[in-house]
């Protein structure tokens, strides 16, 4: 049960538990308007007693609705929502483990037709400082991966108009051939949309191509935020939150396993924040595809379209969203931090706001850092932290097997194959639930 303190006022913008609905033109939850609620206003009157009765069902097992997601999203103090979340960490992971992958993150092109607003990291076909960059190039940069023990390459790139599914196919083909423990985590969701859209053939054909080229899990990037009226403002020509979720789904109906993501802290309010993770836990439901959740905040720095955005959201509006992130998606497994944009000492504080994993070693890193941020570190500083948090560190695949001398059971899963997604293991890629 929670304390309850009888003392103090409440936030300056509370929602009261309203229903949610998405709202137009509201100021941004992450901006400047925008004040945590104190511990003491949390723990005082109808407002303790509320969240209460959530906090009791958290602690339950049980799952909270969408109108209590933003409940504790606006009146829950900090260490409440830590202390929920650290909860289900340990229900779901009571091992004193928190893995990471030693992977790279590989950028094959920048070159992007798509114009986000809030990208620094793109360039228009033609610009200056535009690249696709050589075989040679991407090969040795896997090589340098696999020589340090690398077992992934994430790799993405921008919305180019000319590279089509065989330019990728053949990438990763050739890549696993030379380097087959090195697992290709590629093309997100939007770009799997692009192919699609510039080869007038369904997505569904592109993933079974690049499958067959060797493709083994796929990254969660370019979700952003998915509301409609969010996303028709940081990214018009971007794929759209239904096709997002549609294009996973086929992912998931092909086998393959993927992560889910979301960058908040720009135009989105509150309740689009828990509409965001409803959406993710409505189609983790039925495809029990998602391998993991990773949250950051938005990098404004530097963007093309900064002066639309408030200013960075603080280490407290990351802390909580990322907290109730971990207690809302009670059927994502993993929940990993993202040092890159918030450092080193947040992603250690986020080993008990409801993180288990640490994400990649991201050898090289090109988008975050295109903004002005970023925090690469190397393997033996993230095992450090890890250890000085009072966690046990191990290394970790794709599909969250642990592969790691240190650890005693077997590899498993080991490859895409172990890992099938329930939806395909069930049967139902040709038409699963609700289609
Ligand atoms: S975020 Fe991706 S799709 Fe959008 S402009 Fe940048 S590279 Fe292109």
């Amino acid at each position: 049960m929670l304390q309850k303190d009888e003392s103090a006022p409440g936030p300056m913008e509370p929602n009261d538990g309203a229903p949610i609905a998405p709202t137009a033109a509201v100021p941004a939850a992450g901006g400047p308007t925008w004040r945590a609620p104190l511990a003491s206003a949390s723990r005082t009157g109808e407002r303790a007693a509320r969240l209460d009765a959530i906090a009791d069902k958290v602690f339950l097992g049980e799952r909270i609705s969408p109108e209590e997601g933003l409940y504790l999203h606006d009146h829950a103090d900090l260490l409440t929502l830590g202390m929920l979340a650290d909860h289900v960490r340990w229900t779901k992971h009571p091992e004193p483990r928190v893995t990471y992958i030693v992977d790279r993150n590989i950028n094959p092109t920048n070159v992007c037709i798509t114009d986000c607003g809030f990208c620094a990291f793109y360039r228009r076909p033609k610009a200056d400082g535009a690249y696709v960059l050589d075989r040679e190039v991407l090969v040795e940069k896997v090589r340098e991966t696999a020589e340090l023990g690398g077992r992934q390459i994430l790799m993405q790139g921008g919305h180019h108009p000319y590279l089509k599914t065989d330019w990728w196919a053949d990438l990763i083909s050739d890549l696993k051939g030379r380097f087959p423990r090195v697992n290709a985590h590629a093309l997100s969701a939007p770009e799997l949309d692009h192919l699609s859209r510039i080869e007038k053939r369904p997505v569904e054909d592109v993933i079974r191509d690049l499958i067959g080229a060797g493709l083994g899990s796929v990254p969660g990037a370019g979700a952003e935020m998915l509301v409609e009226r969010v996303r028709k403002i940081i990214a018009p020509k971007k794929t759209s939150t239904d096709r997002w979720l549609e294009v996973h789904r086929k992912v998931h109906e092909a086998g393959l396993r993927s992560s889910a993501t979301m960058m908040f802290g720009h135009v989105e309010t509150a309740a689009e924040r828990i509409e965001h993770l409803e959406r993710v836990r409505a189609l983790q439901d039925q495809t029990g595809g998602f391998t993991a959740f990773a949250c950051w905040t938005m990098q404004p720095e530097g963007v093309p379209e900064q002066e639309l955005y408030p200013q960075k959201a603080t280490p407290d509006v990351y802390l909580r969203v990322q907290a109730l992130a971990r207690i809302y998606l009670d059927n994502v497994d993993n929940m990993q931090t993202s040092y890159v944009t918030q450092g080193m000492k947040m992603a250690q504080i986020t080993l008990r706001y409801g993180c288990n994993d640490f994400g990649g070693t991201m050898l090289e890193e090109n988008v975050v850092s295109a903004a002005g941020c970023s925090e690469l570190e190397g393997i033996d500083v993230i095992e450090r932290q890890i250890q000085s948090a009072g966690f046990e560190p191990r290394r970790r695949n794709s599909w969250y097997g642990i592969d790691d001398a240190r650890h005693e059971g077997p590899e498993f899963p080991s490859r895409w194959e172990e890992a099938t997604s329930p939806l395909a293991l069930a049967g139902k890629g040709a038409g699963g639930p609700d289609q």
